[in-house]
């Protein structure tokens, strides 16, 4: 197929694709799936041979948030029975990260809900990330607090975070369909500003809004241009008591489609593979092992992933392997370009995580039978997805998350 081929030909010297490429492979049929999976594969190997980095999640702040953002569970006015309560200690905090780092982590990602920091919080965390880096000196760990205001993502750096997340979660043009209590341009900003303090720079995308392809393609672009070291995939989770909770538009050939995308237009960055991927990929997503390198272990923020074992069996019954501290995530042209000073560049110390909350997808392009390899500029591209149907409500695999952090119960690891 001479798209996979010039495809995995441009991944491998890091070469942008087109647009139609991209788009294209979002078109390509169920019969071609396994084609594109080997092919984006090539480029995952390349730049991260067989490793899976795990990432853990730790929820300092559950719910209540000012915001409107219609897929998160923790928005204003959500009506889903998450957990709720305030600011984490930063003993609770360490604890709660040193079950992940036990259970393989090499990431810890410290996750607050809310618009942005105030100074006061930045402190907290502060004392929290310094408390972590105490008990465990080689984890990486990452902040994601919300929008930044200036010298906060300084002050997290000199408190020792190595990275900061923040999504652009879908394309500029329907941003505002999604939130409206902040801008797609906000979150721009909270993401050049970490990546001036030196901080390594996290932000991905959610799938599964009800987003059409060109869409997916457009904040994927967006992402390449804004260059962070990671880029984490969620896939929506519909939670009830939220207004996208009857979006289950997503197949599990749709999200591996999606990952191989992402891929082939970010070849070289930790493509993470995130929320939703339980829900969604169910027994395919030892294939996303092929086209993702890094995974979040254990639960999310407010609903429960696959049991940690699970994660690790997976992991070695597909073939890769977790990626250990003494090994460096990324290439080492990209650490190069990044100069030291940033985790993730270097053996030892970085970090990362998703937004606030899992994401989404959709099945093929309406009749559910895919055009094989869909033409340069397909008008399919601008079509909003159509639902994969009424059997694609997993609502039976979606569980709000009730242990680990803000609870007395153990966390999953
Ligand atoms: S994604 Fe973040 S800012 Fe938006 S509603 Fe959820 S917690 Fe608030």
């Amino acid at each position: 197929m001479d798209l996979l081929n010039t495809l995995v030909d441009k991944g491998l010297r890091r070469e942008l694709p087109t647009r139609e490429e991209a788009l294209a492979v979002l078109a390509t049929s169920d019969d071609e799936l396994l084609d594109v999976v080997a092919a984006a594969g090539k480029v995952r190997r390349q730049w991260f041979g067989r490793r899976v980095k795990l990432n853990y999640l730790v929820n300092l702040k559950s719910g209540l948030c000012p915001e409107d953002c219609s897929y998160c569970s923790q928005r204003l006015g959500s009506k889903a029975e998450i957990l709720k309560y305030t600011w984490l200690k930063p003993d609770q905090a360490s604890e709660a990260a040193a079950a992940g780092v036990a259970g393989g982590a090499k990431r810890v990602c410290l996750v607050a809900s809310g618009r942005g920091p105030t100074d006061r919080d930045v402190d907290r965390v502060s004392k929290t990330i310094e408390a972590i880096k105490e008990q465990n000196e080689d984890v990486e760990v990452c902040a994601c607090l919300g929008l930044l205001s200036s010298g906060q993502a300084d002050r997290l750096r000199a408190a020792g975070a190595d990275a900061y997340n923040h999504n652009l979660n879908t394309s500029e043009s329907t941003y505002g369909e999604i939130t409206t209590t902040h801008t797609y341009a906000d979150r721009v900003d909270t993401v050049q500003q970490a990546q001036a303090a030196g901080l390594s720079a996290c932000s991905g995308l959610i799938a599964g809004m009800g987003e059409s392809d060109a869409d997916l393609v457009d904040v994927v672009f967006s992402l390449r241009d804004l260059d962070p070291d990671s880029v984490p995939v969620n896939f929506l989770i519909p939670f009830e008591g939220t207004p996208l909770a009857k979006e289950w538009n997503l197949t599990p050939q749709r999200a591996l489609r999606i990952l191989a995308m992402v891929r082939f237009v970010c070849p070289d960055v930790e493509v993470r593979l995130a929320g939703g991927r339980e829900v969604h990929l169910r027994s395919l997503q030892p294939l996303a092992l092929h086209l993702a390198n890094s995974i979040f272990l254990g639960d999310y923020l407010t609903s429960e992933g696959q049991a940690g074992k699970a994660d690790l069996d997976m992991i070695a019954d597909a073939g890769f392997e977790v990626e250990g501290a003494d090994k460096v995530t990324l290439p080492e042209h990209r650490r190069a370009e990044a100069g030291a000073g940033c985790g993730s560049h270097e053996a030892g110390a970085s970090a990362g995580c998703g937004s606030h909350e899992g994401g989404g997808g959709c099945g093929p392009c309406g009749s559910g039978e895919a055009e094989p390899v869909a033409a340069a500029g397909s008008d399919a591209a601008a079509e909003p997805v159509a639902a994969a149907g009424n059997d694609a409500a997993r609502t039976d695999l979606v569980a709000v998350r009730r242990r680990g952090a803000g609870t007395d119960l153990a966390p999953n690891a």
